[in-house]
C-alpha cells in the first residue's frame, strides 16, 4: 500500500466507517470481536473468535478494504488472521456467533434515514411512495415492493420508512428483517418446536420489512410460510415493503407469491444521473464535515458510474487519504488515490456502441440496421432490446441515449423499453438472449 506509514491506524478508520454502515447488532456480532492481536511493520494479525467473523469481513467489506488499503486484492491485504483459542467458559456463547438473530430485534442503520436520501429523476417516484407508506401504513399501497440493482439506496428507503414510522409511534411494532434472516430464523423456530410462537410474533407486527427477497428464490419450503405470514398481515391491514433485485414478474417463486407481491405498488430504483451523484457525493461529504469543490464532485461523480455503494467507497477512500496525508482534496489528488477504482470501471463502462455490437451480434442483424428504421421483425426486436439494456445500464439521459440510435426520440426508447420489461416476465427465449448479452458487456 502506498500510505503503509500506519496500517493499525487505517484499520481503526475502517471499523469506525463499518461502525457507521452498519446495524449496532450486526456491528456487535461481527465486526467488535476482530482484535488486533500483534502489529509487525507491514501486517497486522488480526485475532478472529472463529473462521466465520473471518469470512463475513472478507464477504461483506472486500471492496471497502481494498478501498481503505489500496490494495487491488484480498491477497494483498496487509491482514495476518488467527484464530482465539476457545476458554471454556466462551465455548457455550462462541457458537451464538453463527446462529440467526433472534426475532425480536429491530435492526435499522441508524443512517438510512429520509433526511439523508437524496433525491433525483432515478429514485422520486420511489421515494415518494415510500414516505406515503411511512405516512399511512397499511393505507396506501400495499405491500410495496421496490426492485433495482445492487447499492442504489433499496436498503436505505426500506431502513428510511422504519425510523420514520418510529418517529411518528414510537411504540409501532415493526420487524426489519433479510430474506436470509427470516430463513434462518424459522430454521431456528423449526429445531427449537417454537414456530407457533413464531408466527404468533409475525403475525402481530404493525410493519414488516424485508430486504433481498430474491434469496427466497429456489427455497420452497420457506415460500409457503412466508406467503402465509403475508396474507395474514395484509387481510389485517398491516404494512409491507419487500426490496428485490428484479421486478417481482422475473422472480423465480410461485405464481401465488408472485401474484402477492405484485398487488400494492412496484416501484423501481434506478441508477442517479450526474447532478443525483453529485448532489450524494457532497451530502456524504458534508455529514463527514469535508468540504468538497464542486469541480472535483463533479468529476468523481463523472467517473464513478456503477452504484451509489461504490460511491461511498470513492469517498471514503479519498478522506482516509487525505486525513492520512494531511493534504487537501483537489483533482489532483483525486485523480492519485481513485486511479485504480476509475481504470477497474473504465474496463466495465458499458457504452450505447458496446451495447450494439453485442446485441447485433446476439440477434445478427447490422449496427446500422439496429440504428436504422427497418420494422422487419428480427431488426425491430434486436432495436428493441438495445434500448433496453440502454436505458437499464447506462446513466445518461434518455434523449442522449435515444439520439446514439440514429436520433430516435426519447419516447421511443421508453416505449421499446416497457415493451421488453413485459414480455421479460413470460418469454424465456428473451431473457436468456437478454442475459447473454449482458455476460458478454461485462
Ligand atoms: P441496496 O440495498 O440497493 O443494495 P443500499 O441501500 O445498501 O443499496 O445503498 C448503498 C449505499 O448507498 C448506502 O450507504 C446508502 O446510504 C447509499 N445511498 C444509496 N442511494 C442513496 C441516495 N439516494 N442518497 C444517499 N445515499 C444513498
Ligand atoms: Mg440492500
Amino acid at each position: 500500500m502506498t500510505v503503509s506509514c500506519d496500517i493499525k491506524s487505517v484499520w481503526t478508520d475502517f471499523v469506525q466507517l463499518v461502525e457507521k454502515k452498519c446495524s449496532a447488532t450486526e456491528f456487535h456480532n461481527w465486526i467488535e470481536p476482530i482484535k488486533i492481536k500483534e502489529e509487525t511493520e507491514d501486517k497486522l494479525v488480526l485475532e478472529v473468535p472463529n473462521i466465520f467473523v473471518q469470512e463475513y469481513l472478507i464477504d461483506n467489506y472486500k471492496q471497502d478494504l481494498l478501498n481503505f488499503f489500496s490494495c487491488t486484492s484480498i491477497e494483498e491485504l496487509p491482514f495476518h488472521f488467527s484464530i482465539a483459542a476457545i476458554t471454556p467458559k466462551e465455548k457455550k456463547s462462541s457458537t451464538s456467533i453463527s446462529k440467526p438473530q433472534k426475532t425480536s430485534h429491530l435492526q435499522l442503520n441508524r443512517n438510512y434515514t429520509f433526511e439523508n436520501f437524496i433525491e433525483g429523476p432515478s429514485n422520486q417516484f420511489v421515494k415518494s411512495a415510500a414516505v406515503g407508506v411511512a405516512n399511512r401504513p397499511g393505507k396506501s399501497y400495499n405491500p410495496l415492493f421496490i426492485h433495482g440493482g445492487v447499492g442504489l439506496g433499496k436498503t436505505h428507503l426500506l431502513h428510511g420508512i422504519g425510523h420514520s414510522v418510529l418517529q411518528k409511534n414510537k411504540h409501532a411494532k415493526i420487524q426489519s428483517i433479510t430474506t436470509e434472516a427470516f430463513i434462518n430464523d424459522l430454521v431456528d423456530n423449526l429445531k427449537n418446536k417454537s414456530v407457533d410462537k413464531m408466527k404468533r410474533f409475525y403475525r402481530n407486527l404493525d410493519i414488516l420489512l424485508v430486504d433481498d427477497i430474491q434469496f427466497l428464490q429456489n427455497r420452497l419450503n420457506f415460500e409457503d410460510e412466508f406467503c402465509n405470514t403475508f396474507e395474514s398481515l395484509i387481510n389485517q391491514h398491516k404494512q409491507i415493503v419487500i426490496t428485490s433485485d428484479k421486478p417481482p414478474s422475473q422472480l423465480k417463486l410461485s405464481d401465488r407469491m408472485i401474484a402477492r407481491m405484485e398487488w400494492g405498488l412496484v416501484a423501481n430504483i434506478g441508477v442517479p444521473d450526474l447532478e443525483t451523484k453529485v448532489a450524494i457525493i457532497q451530502h456524504k461529504a458534508e455529514t463527514k464535515g469535508i468540504i468538497i469543490p464542486d469541480d472535483v464532485a463533479f468529476y468523481i461523480a463523472d467517473h464513478v458510474f456503477l452504484n451509489v455503494r461504490q460511491i461511498e467507497g470513492a469517498i471514503n477512500r479519498l478522506f482516509a487519504y487525505c486525513r492520512l496525508m494531511g493534504e487537501q482534496i483537489t483533482q489532483d489528488v483525486v485523480e492519485k488515490t481513485l486511479s485504480e477504482i476509475f481504470e477497474q470501471q473504465t474496463s466495465k463502462k458499458v457504452t450505447v456502441e458496446s451495447i450494439l455490437k453485442s446485441v447485433a451480434s446476439a440477434f445478427e442483424v447490422r449496427i446500422s440496421e439496429i440504428k436504422g428504421d427497418s420494422r422487419m421483425k428480427q431488426i425491430a426486436l434486436a432495436r428493441q432490446v438495445a434500448m433496453y439494456l440502454s436505458k437499464e445500464l447506462i446513466s445518461d439521459s434518455l434523449q442522449k441515449i435515444a439520439n446514439s440510435f440514429g436520433g430516435k426520440t426519447h419516447s421511443t426508447l421508453l416505449h421499446s423499453w416497457k415493451k421488453v420489461s413485459n414480455q421479460l416476465s413470460t418469454n424465456e427465449q428473451l431473457q436468456r438472449q437478454i442475459q447473454m448479452i449482458k455476460k458478454n458487456l461485462s
